[in-house]
């Protein structure tokens, strides 16, 4: 179920950043270790009294040669088209400027819930003065502090009672799915293809604004699929959907809407820097991942081509070493009508639920044949384990000491449960727990 999604807006130093990474809070990102991959500070997910929510910082969305009060537009633009609430961030120090009034002018038409927030109130004198910004027309501003951490709570609260009230068409048990990756991998021609090989669905039932270019389809296995619309498809040639913040932050909108990310490369170019980020960001999310390697008919082949490649990959995705890879051709259709088996494959196991009988069976056997680690003499002790959560499978066990399990027997433990059920395309969480 995707997320509400909430946007700030405003100029440039008002501490829409600031405020954003406050709402954001800090997460460990086990990417962000690998070389690399960077974690874009523009998208983030967040919760507020068990309310999750996604973020979006627009002024992170650089639109550059253009006027400020262009970009400033242009960001506005940005949140009307993706988010469900929009936050106007001001700043007391400076008061009420032009283009805060350029941004109210394009909101009042947005049709979509708008907050005033005045930032830089630090202290209780400078209160006095928010009055002023109820000549922007939007409402109650909401005194804040980004840097201080005051009045956030207050803005959280007015933020969740304007969502939406939870309008997702229910029932919808499609498999949904999409393609990222880097522009000119052929992400739009393999979306053709598909949608060329299967019986697309016409809805008659009016989408969000961002929901609206996702394609429902009957594959040949008579399981229904959404395509989720990702950077790049249809492109509709607004000016900043051509800056690369931009086409990150559909990739990462898409991501979190699928149950299956393909990350797609490219054969005839081969890996790139890029790759590795679209492919991080899918595998940080959790979701299933299946990497395709599209153009497969511009190489010259040999015996060892596809294997070749395959090593290349595993060697530079290592954390994606769950992922099953296709070799396909947008071009000629080669394999690709064996996509949607294997998007449904990867579905299943991403949702698979082990039962703890047999999970157990399976963590005793792995122990009994390769013990436990010791450290100064003290072993580590596995007594259960069971599945929490699905979508990625999620398991706790119960140990002794979860300082003394290492990262290698963690590993051998996953890798048993990988050779006892199938959970290709998906990553899978095991929490150690100390058993009280
Ligand atoms: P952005 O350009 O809108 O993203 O603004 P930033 O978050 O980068 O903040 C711009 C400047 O304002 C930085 O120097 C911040 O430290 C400062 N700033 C942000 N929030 C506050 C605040 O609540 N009070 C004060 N005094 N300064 C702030
Ligand atoms: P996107 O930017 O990732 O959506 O990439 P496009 O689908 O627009 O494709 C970029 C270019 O690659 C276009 O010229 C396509 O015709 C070409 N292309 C896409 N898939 C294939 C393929 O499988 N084989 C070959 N030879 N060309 C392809």
């Amino acid at each position: 179920m995707a997320n509400p999604v909430v946007a700030f807006v405003g100029r440039p130093n008002v501490g829409k950043s600031t405020i954003f990474n406050r709402i954001a809070g800090e997460r460990i990102s086990i990417v962000e270790d690998t070389p690399g991959v960077t974690r874009d500070r523009i998208y983030a997910h967040s919760e507020w009294l068990g309310q999750n929510f996604d973020i979006i910082d627009t002024g992170g969305i650089e639109i550059s040669d253009e006027p400020l009060i262009t970009q400033i537009t242009e960001q506005a633009k940005i949140a009307i088209d993706e988010a469900d609430v929009i936050v106007v961030i001001t700043s007391v120090q400076e008061g009420v400027t032009d283009a805060d009034e350029q941004v109210a002018q394009i909101l009042y038409k947005s049709n979509k819930p708008v907050i005033l927030a005045v930032n830089k109130v630090d202290n209780p004198e400078a209160r006095a003065e928010i009055f002023d910004f109820y000549s922007l027309g939007l409402g109650d501003p909401v005194a804040v502090s980004g840097t201080h951490g005051i009045g956030t709570g207050d803005l959280l609260d007015k933020i969740c009672q304007a969502f939406p009230e939870n309008t997702a068409n229910e029932e919808d048990s499609s498999i949904k799915f999409s393609f990222i990756g880097r522009p000119n991998v052929g992400k739009s021609s393999l979306v053709n293809a598909i949608l060329g090989e299967n019986r697309v669905i016409v809805s008659g039932i009016e989408g969000t604004t961002r929901d609206a270019i996702d394609t429902k389809f009957v594959a040949e296995n008579n399981t229904e699929y959404t395509m989720i619309d990702t950077a790049g498809i249809r492109k509709r040639g607004k000016v900043y959907e051509n800056t690369e913040k931009y086409s990150v932050l559909r990739a990462m909108r898409a991501i979190d809407r699928s149950d299956v990310v393909c990350v797609v490369l490219n054969a005839e170019e081969g890996i790139r820097e890029q790759d590795k980020h679209v492919a991080g960001y899918a595998h940080e999310a959790g979701r299933g991942v299946i990497i395709v390697v599209n153009k497969w008919d511009t190489l010259k082949k040999s015996n060892h081509t596809l294997q070749q490649f395959e090593a290349l990959i595993r060697a530079e995705f290592q954390y994606l070493s769950y992922a099953p890879i296709v070799f396909v051709s947008a071009k000629t259709h080669q394999r690709l009508s064996s996509l949607p088996d294997l998007v449904q494959r990867v579905y299943h196991n991403h949702e698979q639920r082990i039962s703890s009988s047999v999970l157990n069976d399976v963590l005793m056997d792995a122990i009994a044949h390769n013990p436990t680690p010791t450290e100064n003499g003290k072993r580590l002790r596995v007594y259960y384990g069971t599945q929490v959560a699905i979508k990625p499978p999620t398991f706790v066990v119960f140990v002794n000491d979860p300082d003394l399990m290492h990262f290698s027997y963690e590993r051998f433990l996953e890798n048993q449960i990988r050779e006892a059920f199938d959970f290709t395309g998906t990553p899978i969480r095991i929490i150690e727990r100390r058993r009280k």
